[in-house]
C-alpha cells in the first residue's frame, strides 16, 4: 500500500478524472478528501470509498480562497496532515476570437483553472513545508502544450498551469515538497462527452461520432479512461517518484511527445 497512513486531497473529485484519482488513492491505502463545488457528488464519492471513516467530502470552490482555506483546515483538524494535494478541478469553454468578447467565461476560466490552482497551492504549502514533505500534482492538459482553435481560455490557462508548476517546483523542492503536472489527452469523462455532444449537434452527426474520429487520431487508437490518468498521478505523488520535480507527463496515448 503506497499511501498507507497518508492523506490525499483531490479537487474536482465528484466526477471524471478527479473521481478516478480519488478511487486510486483510496485503493492504495490513503485517507481521501473529495473536494468539489458539487457537494452531493463529492458526498457520493466519499460514501463509496469511506465506509470506515477514511474518506470525507467537503464543498469547495477553487475560485474562492476562503472555501479553500476552510477545506484545508477541516482536513488538518480531522487527520492532522495532508501528504498529497491534486489540483484537478477545471472547466472548459470555446469562443471564436472574432465574436463579441465573452468576458464572463474568460474571467471564470482564469479563476477556476489558474488562479484557483494558485490559491490551493498557497493554502496547502505551509502545512506541507512544516512537515518537510508533500506532493502537489497539477492537472494541465495536452492543450497546455499544443494548440486548438477557439480555445484561447482553455489553452492559455492550461499552459499557465505548466509555468506555475515549474516555478513552485523549484521554490518548494528545498522544503521537501515536490510539485509536478500531468497533461492528459482525450479522457472519457462528462467534460469530453459534452464536447462530443456539442460538435455532433453542430455537424449533424450521430452522438459519439466526434469521439470516434478523435480516437482515430490517437496513436494508440482509443480514448483514455480516468484510471489512465489516476495511475500517473499516484506514481508522481508516491515515493517511487521521489526524485521527480517540476515535470509534466502526458497520459495521452501518444499524441504529444514532449
Ligand atoms: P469533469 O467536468 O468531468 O469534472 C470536473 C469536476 O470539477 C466536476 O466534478 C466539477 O463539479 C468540478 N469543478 C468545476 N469547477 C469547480 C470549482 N470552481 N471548484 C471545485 N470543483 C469544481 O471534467 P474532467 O474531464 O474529469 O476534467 C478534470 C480535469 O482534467 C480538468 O482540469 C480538465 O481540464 C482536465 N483534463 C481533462 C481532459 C479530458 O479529456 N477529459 C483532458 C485533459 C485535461
Amino acid at each position: 500500500m503506497r499511501f498507507g497512513g497518508r492523506v490525499a486531497a483531490v479537487t474536482g473529485a465528484a466526477s471524471g478524472i478527479g473521481l478516478g484519482i480519488l478511487r486510486r488513492f483510496a485503493r492504495e491505502g490513503a485517507r481521501v478528501a473529495a473536494l468539489d463545488l458539487d457537494f452531493e457528488g463529492a458526498q457520493a464519492a466519499a460514501e463509496e470509498l469511506g465506509g470506515d471513516g477514511s474518506a470525507m467530502a467537503l464543498q469547495l470552490d477553487v475560485a474562492d480562497g476562503d472555501s479553500i482555506q476552510a477545506a484545508v483546515d477541516r482536513i488538518l483538524a480531522a487527520w492532522g496532515r495532508i501528504d498529497v494535494w491534486v489540483n484537478n478541478a477545471g472547466i472548459f469553454y470555446v469562443h471564436n476570437i472574432a465574436d463579441p468578447p465573452d468576458m464572463e467565461n474568460w474571467e471564470r476560466i482564469l479563476a477556476v483553472n489558474l488562479t484557483g490552482m494558485f490559491l490551493c497551492c498557497q493554502a496547502v504549502t505551509r502545512p506541507m513545508m512544516e512537515r518537510g514533505s508533500g506532493s502537489i500534482v497539477n492537472i494541465s492538459s495536452i492543450a497546455g502544450k499544443m494548440a486548438f482553435p477557439e480555445e484561447a481560455g482553455y489553452c492559455g490557462t492550461k499552459a499557465g498551469v505548466l509555468g506555475l508548476t515549474r516555478s513552485l517546483a523549484v521554490e518548494l523542492a528545498p522544503h521537501g515538497v515536490r510539485v509536478n503536472a500531468i497533461c492528459p489527452g482525450n479522457i472519457l469523462t462528462p467534460m469530453l462527452q459534452s464536447v462530443d455532444a456539442r460538435i455532433c449537434a453542430e455537424e449533424g452527426w450521430e452522438p459519439g461520432t466526434h469521439l470516434e474520429k478523435t480516437a482515430q487520431e490517437v496513436p494508440l487508437g482509443y480514448i483514455g479512461q480516468p484510471e489512465d490518468v489516476a495511475a500517473v498521478v499516484a506514481f508522481l505523488a508516491s515515493d517511487d517518484a521521489s526524485y521527480i520535480v517540476g515535470q509534466a507527463i502526458n497520459p495521452d496515448g501518444g499524441l504529444v511527445l514532449y
